[in-house]
């Protein structure tokens, strides 16, 4: 398979805040892209920093023209929105997403190439032995499980982000204009194949991280809505259930009024058949709110304006 061959890598670096790592970081990665022996460029995305990074940025960039490319935003939009400006800018054939922190070691890149070149549009990664808190791990063993299940698309391991996309990719993961996006899974949803090799991961190199708690929190849920509207049918569900359960207990009341004895003082008189009422009611009521939430779904659906299809390639045709 001689057309998988990679001959441009663009490395993506989203950076805020990053002045205690960065310098170990891009010498460790041009050394790493050096040592690929394909052409490569080094783009680095200046989230917003408030720090020295912009001016480290710069630096490197001067000292290693066309080869370290630095991008300024004018603020803070977010991890996976720097990571998207940085797409905007790539012209390499395999692009390969990593965080500034050093936590997983520039070193992989070879590896990340030749699990592509046998293939693999998305190259996924596993971080052995994770070096986190149990704050971080918890919430992204529950997400996995959840992005699994809605992508169908077996990864364990969402949330590392040094990661490998073959460029068509890419390029469809740009036609998404939807601004609370995440990248790895709408990567994913874009591949054909897709493969996952062990990295290593280690503590975070210098400063301090980037997601406080409530940032986590918005990230699980864009996480959530950037591949499902589910949650919005889960109100249906319920509605469903309650109105049935509430029309199976008004039969068995009155049967227990009609064939048993003393079915009148079992029934509370009347309390159970309160009961059942309110069920069935509560029941359509959430049914309702659920089909609006289809509607909202839909809408949602739409205003992203995700394309709907990508044409890998067209065999054939004459005038081409
Ligand atoms: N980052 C960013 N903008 C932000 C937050 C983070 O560009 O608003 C970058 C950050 O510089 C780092 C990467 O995203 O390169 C991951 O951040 P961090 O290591 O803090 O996240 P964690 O490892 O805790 O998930
Ligand atoms: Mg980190």
């Amino acid at each position: 398979m001689s057309n998988n061959k990679v001959e441009f890598i663009s490395v993506v670096v989203p950076v805020y805040n990053e002045e205690g790592c960065l310098e170990e970081l891009i010498r460790r990665s041009l050394a790493a892209l050096e040592k690929t022996e394909r052409r490569y460029e080094l783009i680095l995305i200046d989230d917003g920093s408030r720090d020295r990074s912009p001016e480290i940025m710069t630096a490197a960039s001067e000292a290693n023209p066309d080869k370290v490319i630095s991008c300024f935003l004018n603020r803070n939009y977010g991890q996976h929105s720097a990571i998207m400006a940085g797409f905007s800018l790539v012209r390499g054939d395999l692009i390969i997403t990593i965080d500034a922190d050093l936590q997983n070691p520039p070193e992989e890149f070879g590896r990340l190439v030749e699990a592509a070149e046998q293939g693999n549009d998305v190259v996924g990664t596993i971080r052995q032995n994770r070096k986190d808190s149990i704050l971080r791990t918890l919430p992204s063993k529950v997400v996995n499980k959840a992005a699994q299940a809605a992508t169908g698309v077996k990864m364990h391991d969402y949330g590392c982000m040094l990661r490998a996309y073959r460029r068509h990719v890419v390029e469809a993961m740009k036609q998404c204009h939807e601004r609370s996006t995440f990248i790895p899974v709408l990567g994913n949803s874009f591949a054909r194949n897709t493969c996952e090799i062990p990295v290593g991961h280690s503590e975070r190199a210098a400063g301090e991280s980037k997601y406080s708690f409530w940032k986590l929190i918005n990230l699980q849920f864009n996480l959530l809505t950037c591949m499902t509207t589910f949650p919005l049918r889960i109100l249906t569900y319920f509605g469903i259930l309650s109105g049935l359960a509430g029309f199976l207990l008004s039969l068995y009341i009155i049967i227990r009024r009609f064939v048993m004895e003393n079915g009148d003082a079992w029934g509370a008189f009347g309390v159970f058949t309160l009961f059942a009422v309110l069920f069935i009611f509560v029941g359509i009521q959430m049914f309702g709110i659920g089909l609006i939430g289809e509607y909202i779904g839909r809408i949602y659906t739409d205003v992203r304006a995700r394309p709907a299809f990508f044409i890998d390639r067209v065999l054939g045709r004459k005038d081409q």
